[in-house]
């Protein structure tokens, strides 16, 4: 190699590493003064790290770089279930929080590359119960962060199984919907496991946040054809027979090409009355439900039933696989004027 390309490689490396050294200096220290303002001990059992830093890019880099040196600050690892991430369009502000579920504060940051603002905020039920906590948060510089990281923080806070929070962190938040979707999934994999060549898909319709849950936990993604998302107005949700339905999960055998269609419905007034809702709507209603849901987590059935299921038919597997109208003819992009 010539001695030139050598140089031009060493000092390439050289930019490289200080460009990583650099952010990774800058997040810590902003960690480390979260860590002291919650008196927080490296290691701590009770402490966990949020942050959407995987999703995020500055100055051209992914921000994922900074993560190992704070987990080395916090002791919040990824094999621990205390480093979480949240899901943000890769162009967002980075976001980090360090929660204390002890005492149930969390100190949450938010760094535009250029400005680093953060702040303590207690997070427990008594302040969440608290219509001024929500509007403080909501006028911070967090917004609607805000929202996605007090919701992981308590939900892992109460013992919310791992899988749940890669739901949560695929939906960017977590709540009472994404949550029914968790439980549908986990009904499906209980009572109707795959057999030799069988395979899932799943039609949602109506469409809410369990969706993304559904995704998560049972690797249907649209791009892979398992799922199709439906969506229905207002005029045909009013149709429907039974409001709690939930979801069209199917079992095809593509060899056999025969299978099983299941429509199942999810029980929101059960649901309501776990958490003991009133029937006036409160902002924290979404925590509070979520929370209650995590006892049932391992008991699906309790929430979720089969509305009707029927044999399914080739004509009927490709019907429901395939959507409706072509978009390109809707725009006219396709058709001659
Ligand atoms: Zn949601």
């Amino acid at each position: 190699m010539r001695k030139t390309s050598k140089v031009v490689l060493v000092l390439l490396g050289l930019i490289i590493l200080s460009a990583q050294a650099v952010m990774a200096f800058d997040l810590t220290s902003l960690l480390n003064e979260g860590m002291g303002r919650l008196e927080a001990k490296k290691g701590s059992q009770n402490l966990c790290l949020i942050t959407n830093a995987p999703y995020v890019r500055f100055n051209g880099q992914s921000a994922v770089r900074c993560l190992d040196a704070c987990s080395e600050l916090t002791g919040c690892t990824l094999g621990s279930e205390r480093l979480l991430f949240v899901q943000r369009p890769v162009d967002a502000p980075l976001v980090a929080a360090l929660y204390d579920r002890s005492r149930q504060r969390l100190w949450a940051l938010r760094w535009d590359g250029q400005q680093a603002q953060s702040r303590l905020w207690e997070v427990g039920d008594a302040a969440l119960a608290q219509e001024a906590t929500w509007q403080a948060m909501q006028k911070s510089p967090l917004g609607r962060d805000a929202f996605s990281l007090v919701s992981i923080a308590r939900a892992w806070g109460g013992g919310a199984p791992y899988d749940l929070l890669k739901c949560a962190e695929f939906h960017d938040h977590l709540c009472p919907g994404v949550t029914s979707g968790y439980l549908l999934a986990r009904f499906i994999l209980q009572r109707y496991p795959l057999r030799p060549g069988q395979r899932y898909y799943y039609v949602g319709s109506p469409v809410w946040c369990k969706e993304d849950a559904v995704q998560v936990l049972l690797n249907l993604t649209p791009g892979k054809r398992g799922m199709i998302v439906r969506p229905l107005n207002q005029e045909q949700k009013e149709a429907l027979p039974d409001k709690t339905l939930g979801g069209l999960f199917l079992r095809w055998d593509a060899k056999a090409q025969k299978g099983r269609a299941l429509a199942l419905s999810f029980d929101w007034q059960k649901a309501r009355g776990l958490a003991r809702l009133g029937k006036e709507k409160k902002r924290d209603d979404g925590v509070r439900l979520l929370l209650a849901l995590l006892p049932v987590l391992d008991r699906p059935q309790e929430l979720v039933s089969v509305w009707k299921e029927s044999d399914l038919t080739p004509a009927q597997f490709q019907a429901l696989m395939q959507t409706g109208v072509d978009p390109y003819k809707q725009m006219g992009f396709t058709d001659k004027p």
